[in-house]
């Protein structure tokens, strides 16, 4: 149970950096279009990343633009989902893409899928890194 959503809670969404940074959100639209992924998916969604500070962003290896970037008065549009195999991606990529997402990133090394919902963005729909 969440106390954001029905599966998803505050502490997953706050940036990681553990220094009181303001980065403690994503925007509605994202929070809602999550938890519809997760509904379609049918199955437990962990969250690896949402909003980071710039100095987060940075630290983990994040581009300069991130969607993941959020502030006190900015809220970040971006999460990532850590999956398992190939049957997992499948379903999560076609879920986020039924849910609404316009922007979904796939990282075979690392093995997570990033969802992105920033309209300033380009809309590839889908890449892989
Ligand atoms: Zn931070």
């Amino acid at each position: 149970m969440g106390n954001l959503t029905a599966n998803f809670s505050r502490h997953e969404i706050v940036c990681k950096c553990k220094k009181d940074c303001g980065a403690e959100e994503v925007t509605d639209g994202h929070l809602s279009m999550m938890q519809t992924t997760r509904n379609i998916y049918g199955s437990p969604l962990g969250v690896s990343s949402a909003a980071r500070c710039k100095a987060h962003n940075k630290a983990v290896g994040g581009k300069d633009n991130s969607e993941h970037i959020a502030t006190k008065d900015s809220p970040a549009e971006a999460t990532d989902h850590p999956y398992e195999n190939t049957l997992d991606l499948h379903n999560l990529v076609t879920a986020a893409h039924k849910a609404g997402f316009i922007r979904v990133g796939i990282d075979f090394k690392n093995k997570f899928v990033h969802l992105g919902s920033s309209i300033h963005h380009p809309k590839p729909r889908l890449w892989g890194y």
